[in-house]
């Protein structure tokens, strides 16, 4: 067991009210984790503190060159009572593969899973438990060297951060419009984007914001190299269905390695539904599109689960998908996959992690 100091604030914060949309990413609960890394010393002093700012070196490492690491994971309260979490041991797994491609020295598997449950667990109350809302859980590892110099840091800090958070979607399902990006790439094989680290997304925001004026609410990434091959969206990993097969673009080092992407494909294995890890091109997905063959498309990721897809921008093409509504297998995932959260279902995978 790691040995975690706790330290409870003295002035609690009031609880969200039942009616708060808890729009993602914006209410924090009380407390957070946090444990030191020093060579020579390794990781040291775990401890539960209550939330509040950092106090860093204006020349810490991670505001010059971005070394750090993050992960995103929920906590779900069920009916009984009971509080889940979904599959952290992929998410800790992750991690240390991020930590090991942006030098950041790996955490111990079970102090990190020991770190996520005492956490959870101090503030548990924060969980929220209307249909959809669920505790996220940022956990990230900052470089904290006072030093100007091109190096891996020598000093880190391990931080777990929650938030509450709303359903994604309050009207449900809400199928999304979507940017294929054709000038910008966001990665490369070889470079960082199999990592989940900031410096992919500060290479995105660029098309995102394009995006979001030409009407878009997500970009979607081609290869880096012909830009031909899809990629991935923004946040998400992303599934065709294209004539009663399931496909998804294989992980080939430049797209990340989503833990609800390995749960949709689970799930097409259990269930018997063909599915194809393969590079997939987008003139194979026009081609699909103008034979009536595209069925379904839908993004997964931990924030919105399954987000469906009911357009694809490409050039001037644009591709309508179904009928604007959510596919039968989208709702179909989306509804299996928040079940074994939920504790709804009987998790038949071994997935869900309680927390007591
Ligand atoms: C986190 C993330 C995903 C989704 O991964 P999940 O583990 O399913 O949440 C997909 N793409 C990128 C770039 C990400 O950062």
């Amino acid at each position: 067991m790691l040995d975690i100091r706790i330290e409870r604030t003295t002035t609690p914060k009031e609880l969200p009210k039942a009616d708060n949309p808890l729009k993602f990413g914006t209410i924090f609960t009380d407390h957070m984790f946090l444990m030191n890394y020093e060579t020579g010393k390794g990781w040291h002093d775990a401890r539960i503190v209550p939330y509040q700012s950092l106090c860093l070196d204006p020349s810490a490492m991670v505001f010059h060159y971005g070394q750090e690491m993050f992960e995103g994971l929920k906590a779900y309260k069920t009916e009984e009572g009971r509080t889940l979490l979904f599959r952290p041991n992929k998410n800790i797994e992750r991690a240390n593969q991020s930590n090991r491609r942006l030098c950041i020295p790996e955490i111990p598997e079970e102090d990190f899973l020991d770190a996520l449950k005492a956490i959870v667990k101090t503030d548990e109350a924060w969980i929220p438990t209307k249909p959809g809302t669920s505790l996220y859980i940022r956990p990230f590892v900052i470089a904290t060297d006072p030093y100007l110099g091109v190096r891996p840091s020598d000093t880190y800090l391990f931080i777990i951060i929650l938030s509450p958070v709303g359903a994604y979607y309050p009207e449900g399902l809400d199928p999304v419009k979507i940017w294929i990006e054709d000038e910008y790439v966001r990665a490369v094989r070889g470079g960082i984007g199999e990592a989940k680290t900031g410096g992919n997304y500060v290479a995105s925001l660029k098309s995102q914001v394009k995006a979001h004026q030409e009407g878009y609410s997500q970009v979607l990434w081609l290869d880096g190299v012909e830009r031909k091959y899809i990629e991935e969206v923004g946040a998400m990993n992303i599934f065709f269905k294209i004539d009663g097969t399931v496909i998804t673009p294989q992980l080939n080092g430049s797209i990340l390695p989503g833990v609800t992407r390995d749960s949709v494909i689970n799930l097409c294995k259990a269930w018997g539904l063909p599915v194809e890890e393969r590079k997939i091109s987008i003139d194979e997905i026009y081609e699909a599109y103008k034979n009536g063959k595209l069925e379904e498309i839908f993004g997964t990721g931990t924030a919105a689960v399954i987000s469906p897809v009911k357009e694809l921008r490409w050039e001037n093409h644009i591709m309508q998908v179904g009928d604007g509504q959510i596919g039968e297998y989208s709702q179909k995932f989306y509804d299996t996959i928040t079940g074994l959260q939920l504790g709804k279902i009987q998790d038949t995978f071994n997935w869900t992690v309680e927390v007591k």
